[in-house]
């Protein structure tokens, strides 16, 4: 049975490699908007953009900071664009044990950009407003999405533990788990 079809907006912020001059504007403007007060303070490492930079290759690569992810792949890849190597993991936004990228200073939590959501919004996420030569450009877009299929998929994962555990045993845990 296929149900209503709900609007989800999809952002995304494109990065032309080709542009990027390696000017760090991003991680200062991103550090600033989130930092407490905002805008009090500038602080690269608490950026949820950072640049890979390689002089000697010339290569500036700015990646944002994606989920945090326990374990560390065990893929590495070498990506040649216009003829021109790029180091493996560079553009990986992943927050893994492999490196020190996108952890939060003081405490080592993970940073994940954010979209810098506002109230009021702004206009465009503060990364791409400080990007003088268009490396980073803002897009937009929203997709219908089922609601019925994301439930779907709750129902059986949840019929498939209370036919393990039975359903007192669950409702007691869900009940626990608010509590916290
Ligand atoms: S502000 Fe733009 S040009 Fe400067 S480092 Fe960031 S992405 Fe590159
Ligand atoms: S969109 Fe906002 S939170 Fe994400 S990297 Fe850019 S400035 Fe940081």
């Amino acid at each position: 049975m296929k149900g209503a079809l709900e609007k989800k907006k999809i952002k995304t912020i494109k990065v032309n490699l080709d542009k990027c001059i390696g000017c760090r504007a991003c991680e200062i403007a991103c550090s600033a908007f989130h930092a407490n007060p905002k805008y009090s303070s500038v602080n690269p490492a608490r950026s949820r953009i950072r640049m890979v930079i390689d002089l000697l290759n010339d290569e500036y690569v700015p990646i944002r900071a994606a989920d945090y992810t326990k374990a560390e792949c065990d893929g590495r890849h070498v990506y040649t664009i216009n003829e021109k190597e790029y180091s493996e993991c560079s553009f990986c936004g992943s927050v893994c044990p492999a490196r020190d990228l996108f952890k939060e200073p003081d405490s080592g939590l993970p940073l994940k950009c954010d979209m810098c959501e506002d109230d009021p919004p702004q206009k465009e996420p503060l990364c791409v407003q400080v990007c003088r030569v268009d490396a980073l450009t803002y897009e937009e877009k929203e997709e219908e999405v089922e609601e019925e299929v994301k439930l779907g998929q709750m129902e059986i994962g949840l019929e498939s533990l209370v036919g393990k555990y039975g359903l007192q045993k669950i409702v007691d845990t869900v009940a626990r788990m608010s509590n916290k």
